[in-house]
């Protein structure tokens, strides 16, 4: 959903469609695992942060799968209200923290941190200009987990690198993006890409089930209809040319 706001659609629209669904990016609570792996067991005073965490998916599977206390931070205040009443409703309000805040300026104490998380948002400030900002609130030996759009190979063609450049103008190959993650001071532990269900069956198909009621709801809204017409669309993009972009999870250590 990064992607839309650079292609210029209305932030509380955007929020308000998708805000109703389970997630707002691509994928799962398998890979969210997965990626955790990497980072170790986290003792009960660790500390995490994920930003843009949107309504919370992989904050409550984090909180389910660590014994760490987690602030997740979102801009749209809609989000961390649902984060907020998710938390209380699975008794995890004591270690989950859901505040309204941007994460090119984060309300946090320097090295405050033992991981930062981030799933499907840090294209909205740069990959490079996010990992940069929150070097800083790691804790040294801490770690940094991303999800990020990344290309699967060097060249391809000229129609999704096109619509790529529109929404993400950095977008760049696993290799580039890992030297990124080195160049601003992690070590690069690992990156994996996600599988296609992460967008099919987590992504686009809820998205779709969404689409009439949304449409109805803002009858004869310009905007709103330009947006369904732009989910449509990357959802066929993502069908025809999915062997060369995806998502990746970038996971570093800071030294
Ligand atoms: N992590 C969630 C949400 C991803 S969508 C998931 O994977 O399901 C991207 C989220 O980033 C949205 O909730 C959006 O509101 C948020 N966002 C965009 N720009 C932001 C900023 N500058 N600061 C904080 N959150 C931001």
């Amino acid at each position: 959903m990064e992607e839309m706001q650079s292609n210029g659609f209305d932030f509380t629209l955007i929020n308000e469609f998708f805000a109703e669904l389970e997630r707002q990016g691509p994928g799962s609570a398998e890979e969210t695992i997965r990626a955790l792996r990497f980072v170790g067991t986290l003792a009960s005073d660790a500390k995490i942060a994920d930003l843009g965490c949107g309504t919370g998916f992989q904050t409550m599977v984090l909180a389910q799968n660590t014994a760490a206390s987690i602030t997740a931070l979102d801009l749209y205040a809609g989000s961390i209200d649902k984060l907020n009443a998710t938390a209380a409703t699975r008794g995890l309000q004591d270690r989950v923290k859901g505040i309204v805040g941007s994460m090119d300026a984060l309300p946090f104490q320097k090295e405050e941190f033992d991981l930062i998380w981030s799933e499907g948002a840090i294209g909205s400030i740069g990959f490079a200009k996010g990992l940069q900002h929150w070097h800083g609130f790691l804790k040294k030996n801490g770690y940094i987990a991303v999800t990020y759009e990344s290309w699967f190979t060097n060249e391809r063609p000229a129609e999704i690198e096109q619509w790529w450049l529109d929404a993400v103008p950095e977008i760049a190959t696993i290799a580039d993006n890992i030297a990124i993650l080195q160049k601003t001071g992690y070590v690069p532990v690992a990156a994996f890409t996600l599988p296609e269900s992460c967008w099919l069956d987590n992504y686009f198909l809820p998205q779709k089930a969404r689409h009439a009621d949304f449409l109805q709801t803002h009858a004869g809204n310009k905007a709103a209809e330009d947006l369904v017409a732009f989910m449509r669309r990357e959802a066929e993009l993502y069908l025809q040319y999915k062997q060369y972009y995806g998502y990746v999870f970038y996971i570093g250590k800071k030294i």
